[in-house]
C-alpha cells in the first residue's frame, strides 16, 4: 500500500517554482511536477494566515465552520486577543505562557470547533495511522507528553504540562516528546532555530520515519523557513529561498532507495499554506491603524476588554477590527474608508456581507443561497457592483479574476464568528501595522483576498486520482481521504 508525504510550504509561490523550474534550479520539485499532475492556481483560505489555513486544510471547510478566525483575533468569551504568535514584540507583550498556551491547547481543543473532524481523526477512524510534523493545528485521537526546551520551560513558569493530542506521530519542534528525538542533531532545535520549528528539524524526522520503517500511512510536514526568507528579502528573492527547500526535498527523496523508489511506495504531495505580497520601501506602505483609528478606544495587546470602543487584531495584510459600541460602528467604518490605500472594507448585513470599496464609493451585497452559481458550484445571491470584487460571469457561471474564490473566503472570515466584525484589507504593496505587529517594509506580507496572496501551485505525485478542478485546499481533505479509501478498494 502506498504511503502519502503531504509537503506544506509556507508562502510557495506559483511563478517562482515556475521559474526555478525553468532554469532547472529546483531538481525535486522538477522531478515530482515530471511525474505527477501540476496546477498552478490552487485557491487558498482566508485569511491568508497560517492558522486559518492549516485548520480549513485538515477540516475541509472555511472558518465559518471549523471556527479559528486567523492568526490573530478577538475572542468575546475570555475578552482577549487570542495571538498563535506573530513576532517577539507580541510575544513579549502578552506573555510567552498566554501565547504558547494559545497555539499549544487552546487553538486544538478549544477554538478549532468539535463539530468538525480533522483528516487525523478520520483517518485514524478509517484504521489508517498519520502523523503530522510541526504543524500547528495537529488535533487527533492519541496524547504526547510535552516537555518544553529549559529557557522556555522557566519562561513559562513550569506550567506547560498538559499532554497535546495529535496523530500517531506528532513532533513540534522540540515542545512535544518524541521516540526518535534523539536522532535528529541537536543544532537543529536550539533558541537560534526557533527550537525545532524549521525545515532542518522537520526534514530529519521525516528521514528517521522513513529509513526506520515507521513513516505513518499519511505523514504532513510543515516547512516555514520560506516564510522568513520571502517576509524579510521580499518575493524577488525567492529563487533562493526556494532553491534551499528543493535541497530539503532532495533530502526526503534520497531517504529512499532511489527517487523512483520512492514514488512507487508513495503518494507526495507539495503545495503552499499562501503566497506573499512584496511591500514597498517607504512609510506610506504601511498602514499604521493605531493612527487612522487614535480617535477611538481601541483594547491595548495584552489587556482585556472594559470600556474600550473596538478591538484590532492585525494579520499583515488583513485586519479584524470589531466595533464593541454600535453607536462608535459608523464612524469607525467611515474612518477605515477614508484611507484609500484600505483595498475592501466587509461587514455581515442581513445573512450575507456587503463589501465596499475605499475612495470609490462602490458596493456590492451577496448572500449564500440563490440563482447565481460560481465555479466551484457554490450557489449566490448577489447585488450591486460585481467589479468591488472582481466578478464575471461567463457562460451563466461566476469567474472570479483577483480575489480568488472571493465569495465564498470572505463570507468564511466574517461569519467565523457571531460578533459583529469589520474585515479590511490592503491593497497591493501595502500591509497593516500597529503596535508591537511586525513591520515588512520593502520585504514580504501576506494576509489578504487578493489573488496574490491567495493563488498556491499544487503538485500531486505517485497517484492517478484527480484532484477537483479548479483546486482549492479546503478541498485537500477529501482528496486525501479519497486516496485512502481508493486504496482500500483496491486492495479488496
Ligand atoms: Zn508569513
Amino acid at each position: 500500500m502506498k504511503k502519502v508525504i503531504f509537503l506544506l510550504v509556507d508562502s510557495l509561490i506559483p511563478s517562482i517554482l515556475e521559474e526555478c523550474i525553468q532554469e532547472k534550479l529546483v531538481p525535486a520539485f522538477q522531478f515530482l511536477k515530471e511525474r505527477g499532475q501540476y496546477w498552478s492556481n490552487c485557491v487558498t483560505v482566508f485569511p491568508t494566515m497560517t492558522a486559518s489555513v492549516d485548520s480549513s486544510l485538515l477540516t475541509g471547510v472555511y472558518p465559518n465552520i471549523h471556527r479559528v478566525p486567523g492568526l490573530i483575533w478577538y475572542d468575546p468569551e475570555t475578552k482577549e486577543i487570542i495571538n498563535y504568535i506573530n513576532g517577539w514584540q507580541c510575544l513579549w507583550k502578552q506573555g510567552m505562557y498566554t501565547c504558547a498556551q494559545s497555539v499549544l491547547y487552546h487553538l486544538n481543543e478549544k477554538h478549532l470547533s468539535k463539530q468538525v473532524s480533522t483528516l487525523f481523526e478520520e483517518l485514524a477512524e478509517r484504521g489508517f495511522t498519520s502523523g503530522s510534523i510541526n504543524t500547528i493545528v495537529h488535533r487527533g485521537v492519541k496524547k504526547h507528553p510535552v516537555k518544553p526546551p529549559f529557557i522556555i520551560d522557566v519562561a513559562t513558569g513550569f506550567r506547560l504540562r498538559e499532554p497535546v493530542s495529535g496523530p500517531d506521530v506528532l513532533t513540534l519542534g522540540r515542545f512535544v516528546q518524541t521516540p526518535f528525538d534523539a536522532a535528529i542533531p541537536k543544532q537543529c532545535g536550539t533558541f537560534y532555530t526557533f527550537y525545532g520549528i524549521n525545515d532542518d528539524y522537520a526534514v530529519h524526522a521525516v528521514k528517521k520515519l522513513i529509513r526506520s520503517n515507521e513513516l505513518p500511512d499519511f505523514t504532513l510536514v510543515y516547512l516555514p523557513d520560506n516564510d522568513h526568507l520571502l517576509h524579510r528579502k521580499n518575493p524577488d528573492h525567492g529563487v533562493s529561498a526556494l532553491i534551499q527547500v528543493d535541497q530539503r526535498i532532495q533530502e526526503i527523496l534520497g531517504a529512499f532507495d532511489s527517487w523512483d523508489a520512492a514514488l512507487e511506495k508513495t503518494v507526495f504531495i507539495v503545495t503552499g499554506d499562501h503566497g506573499q505580497t512584496r511591500i514597498g520601501d517607504e512609510k506610506q506602505f504601511n498602514i499604521d491603524l493605531d493612527e487612522l483609528l487614535k480617535s477611538f478606544h481601541g483594547l491595548p495587546l495584552g489587556k482585556k476588554v472594559e470600556d474600550h470602543d473596538f478591538v484590532l487584531c492585525n494579520n499583515e495584510r488583513m485586519a479584524y477590527v470589531y466595533p464593541l459600541k454600535p453607536e462608535k460602528e459608523k464612524e469607525i467604518l467611515r474612518k477605515l474608508l477614508s484611507d484609500a490605500r484600505i483595498d475592501l472594507l466587509a461587514i455581515k448585513k442581513d445573512r450575507g456581507v456587503l463589501v465596499k470599496e475605499s475612495g470609490s464609493g462602490k458596493e456590492i451585497y451577496f448572500a449564500p443561497g440563490g440563482p447565481l452559481v460560481d465555479i466551484y458550484a457554490s450557489k449566490w445571491t448577489i447585488s450591486g457592483d460585481w467589479s468591488v470584487l472582481d466578478l464575471y460571469l461567463d457562460c451563466g457561471i461566476i469567474h472570479y479574476r483577483d480575489y480568488p474564490d472571493g465569495l465564498a473566503r470572505l463570507y468564511g472570515a466574517l461569519y467565523s464568528q457571531e460578533i459583529p466584525m469589520i474585515v479590511i484589507t490592503a491593497r497591493p504593496r501595502y500591509e497593516f501595522i500597529s503596535r508591537y505587529y511586525p513591520s515588512h517594509l520593502n520585504g514580504g506580507s501576506h494576509g489578504s483576498l487578493h489573488k496574490y496572496d491567495s493563488i498556491v501551485p499544487l503538485l500531486v505525485t505517485g497517484t492517478k486520482q484527480t484532484f477537483l478542478n479548479p483546486p482549492r485546499l479546503v478541498d485537500m481533505k477529501n482528496f486525501i481521504l479519497q486516496l485512502f479509501d481508493y486504496k482500500e478498494k483496491a486492495e479488496t
